[in-house]
C-alpha cells in the first residue's frame, strides 16, 4: 500500500514512511491509496475493539509490521475503557477520556509511538520528535512516547499560557521527555519547530520528527474506536449519526474513513465553536482560514484545520459530495456555558466545553431527523474545570490520574522564543 500526498507533488511513500515524515515533503499530508471493505461478517457482529482496530490497522499497515506485532500494538493502543454511556434517548456519549492523559489524543499517540517504536528499532535509528503545544496534545503525544526506547521527545509549550493541570502533565514526566518553557506565544513554539525542520546542521546532527494530527498513524486509530462504539448500541435498525467537536476535524475524518470500510454511518456532525470554518463552507461552498478566535473550548481554536484536504480527497474535491456525508453547527462560549448546565440538569450527565458543543449539534440535528446520535466526548471535564465549574455551579471531581501530576514536581528549561537557543538545546543533547 502506498500513500501519496494530497498536493500530489512529493513522490508516494510506503507507510513506515509516511509515518516517520509526518508531512508531505510538498507540504501535502499522505492518503492511502485505497481504502478496502471490511468483509462480512465483522462489522455488527459483537467483536470486541482489539480485533476490529486489527482487521482495519492491517489493511493500512499493509505487512510492513508482522501481524504478531501489530496486534500488541492495536491492544496496547486501546488497553482502556471506550464507554458508550446513554446521555437520554438516542443520544449517547463515546467517552474517549479515560486514558493516561484523560484526552481522545492518547489513542492516537499511543499508535503512533508504537509504530515508530517498531520501525526505530529495526533500522537501529534514534528520532527525536519535537511537539509544540497548545497545552492540550503535548501531553497525550509525550505519554504516548513514554519510556519507549530509541525516541526522545522535545515539548515546547508558551509560559503562563497554559493551565496548572497541562503544565503538570507537560512537566513531570521525565525520563524520554523533556520539556522547554518558552517565553513567548504559542506561534513562537510552532515556529522554532518549523525551523528547525529545515536547519541543515540539525537535519545532519539528528533524525527529527512530529507527532501532530496530520501524521497518519495519529488519525488513522481513531477510526477504530468508531467500530467499537457501533458494536454497543443495541438498536442497529435506526440510523446512526456521529457527532465530532472538532478542531483540526482528524477525529472527524477517522470516522469518514471507518465508513469507507463499511461502518454503517448515516452522517457526520461536524461541531465546532466560533472557529466556523468548516460550518461556513458547509454553507457556502467556499473555504476561507483565517486566524483563530480564543474560546473556552480552546482545543477546537483552528482557524485553518488541517485535516480538511483529507476530507476533500475523500470526496474528490466536491462540495456536493461533502454535504452528502456530513453537516456542520458552530456554538458561541455563551450557548457552550447553557449548554453545560443545560445537559447536568436536565440528565445528570457531565459534558466538558468540547463535548457539550459535539452534544448541541446532535440535539440540533435530531429536530428535524430521527436518528441516534453518538457524540465524542474528547476530555475529562475536570481537565476544563476552570471553565466547567462556574458553569454548572459545581466542583469537578479530578481523576486520581490526574492528581498524580499535581503532587510531581515540574522540570522544564526556560528559554527565549530564539531559534539559536532552541538549536543549542538539541545540539548539547546528542
Ligand atoms: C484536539 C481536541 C479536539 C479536536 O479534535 P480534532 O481531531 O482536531 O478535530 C476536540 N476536543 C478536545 C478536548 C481536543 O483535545
Amino acid at each position: 500500500m502506498k500513500y501519496y500526498s494530497t498536493r500530489k507533488k512529493s513522490q508516494e511513500v510506503s507507510f513506515r514512511n509516511a509515518v516517520i515524515r509526518g508531512l508531505a515533503p510538498d507540504g501535502g499530508l499522505y492518503f492511502p491509496e485505497r481504502i478496502e471493505k471490511l468483509p462480512d461478517g465483522l462489522i455488527g457482529c459483537g467483536k470486541s475493539i482489539e480485533e476490529l482496530g486489527f482487521e482495519v490497522a492491517k489493511r493500512f499497515v499493509d505487512g510492513e509490521i508482522p501481524e504478531v506485532n501489530l496486534e500488541q500494538i492495536v491492544s496496547e493502543t486501546v488497553n482502556f475503557p471506550l464507554p458508550v454511556v446513554e446521555v437520554e434517548t438516542d443520544v449517547f456519549s463515546l467517552e474517549l477520556w479515560h486514558g493516561p492523559t484523560c484526552a481522545f489524543k492518547d489513542v492516537g499517540g499511543r499508535f503512533l509511538a508504537r509504530c515508530l517504536e517498531y520501525f526505530v528499532k529495526e533500522s537501529g535509528e534514534k528520532i527525536t520528535i519535537l511537539v509544540a503545544t497548545s497545552g492540550d496534545t503535548g501531553s497525550a503525544v509525550a505519554a504516548g512516547f513514554l519510556g519507549v526506547q530509541g525516541i526522545d521527545v522535545v515539548i515546547l509549550y508558551p509560559k503562563g499560557l497554559v493551565s496548572k493541570i497541562q503544565e503538570q502533565q507537560l512537566t513531570t514526566m521525565g525520563q524520554n521527555i523533556s520539556t522547554l518553557e518558552v517565553e513567548g506565544s504559542f506561534d513562537d513554539c510552532q515556529a522554532m519547530v518549523k525551523q528547525a525542520f529545515n536547519d541543515s546542521e540539525l537535519r545532519a546532527a539528528m533524525k527529527l520528527s512530529s507527532a501532530n494530527s496530520i501524521n497518519v498513524a495519529r488519525f488513522l486509530p481513531q477510526s477504530f474506536y468508531y467500530f467499537g462504539s457501533y458494536e454497543k448500541l443495541e438498536d442497529k435498525t435506526k440510523p446512526v449519526v456521529y457527532s465530532c467537536p472538532s478542531g483540526n476535524f482528524g477525529n472527524l475524518t477517522a470516522g469518514m474513513f471507518a465508513k469507507e470500510m463499511g461502518l454503517p454511518i448515516a452522517k457526520f456532525i461536524g461541531a465546532t465553536n466560533a472557529n466556523d470554518v468548516v460550518p461556513e463552507y458547509l454553507r457556502t461552498g467556499v473555504y476561507t482560514a483565517r486566524p483563530s478566535i480564543p474560546t473556552i473550548s480552546n482545543a477546537m481554536d483552528i482557524g485553518d484545520p488541517s485535516n480538511f484536504v483529507r476530507i476533500l480527497e475523500l470526496h474528490g474535491g466536491n462540495w456536493e459530495k461533502v454535504k452528502e456525508s456530513m453537516v456542520g453547527y458552530a456554538f458561541s462560549d455563551e450557548e457552550t456555558k447553557g449548554g453545560m448546565r443545560d445537559v447536568i440538569s436536565r440528565t445528570g450527565y457531565l459534558m466538558e466545553p468540547h463535548g457539550v458543543i459535539g452534544y448541541m449539534a446532535v440535539k440540533e440535528y435530531q429536530k428535524n431527523h430521527d436518528v441516534q446520535g453518538v457524540v465524542l466526548e474528547t476530555a475529562h471535564p475536570a481537565k476544563f474545570g476552570d471553565v466547567v465549574e462556574p458553569a454548572i455551579g459545581k466542583k469537578v471531581d479530578i481523576p486520581e490520574r490526574l492528581q498524580e501530576y499535581l503532587r510531581r514536581e515540574k522540570v522544564a528549561t526556560l528559554i527565549q522564543p530564539d531559534f539559536d537557543q532552541f538549536k543549542q538545546f538539541l545540539l548539547e543533547r546528542i
